[in-house]
């Protein structure tokens, strides 16, 4: 009888073991899926843009976290990004692309490809740019 006693208890710890062991593995892959996840927070809010005022040509540079609190409207975060100018007061604060080639600041037009040449050097903004961050990336 003490023997069944003991096998059932032995019995109910392991399923509790198991129980706590998938857990684990559940958190765990809650954990990785999230880690898989780009978040919109964190290294990628810290990237500086430079912006330039296509009105008063007013130069400034803000990260993407303090651009996000600038717009009135999600849109204005689009291509090119849009928000009032502190000097001018207009709505006319936009990205500009530095060329991959000579690092030339000029504002691309998405939609219009004519603006996507650099004016110094025409370097097709997106056409070298991918060769040319590959390049940039540091090996590990
Ligand atoms: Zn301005
Ligand atoms: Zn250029």
């Amino acid at each position: 009888m003490a023997d069944i006693l003991e096998f059932l208890k032995l019995r109910w710890r392991l399923i509790a073991l198991l129980t706590v062991v998938l857990a684990l593995a559940v958190v765990c892959v809650l954990m990785y899926r999230d880690y898989l996840k780009p978040t919109p927070s964190g290294a990628y809010l810290d990237k500086t843009l430079k912006l330039k005022c296509t009105n008063c040509g007013h130069v400034a540079r803000h990260s993407l976290g303090e651009i996000r609190s600038m717009v009135s409207r999600p849109e204005d975060l689009g291509s090119p990004i849009v928000v009032n100018c502190p000097q001018c007061g207009q709505k006319t604060l936009t990205q500009e692309y530095a060329c991959p080639n000579c690092g030339e600041f000029f504002i691309i037009n998405l939609g219009q490809s004519g603006t996507y040449n650099c004016p110094r050097c025409r370097t097709n903004y997106f056409e070298t740019l991918p060769q040319k961050s590959a390049q940039d990336t540091p090996s590990k």
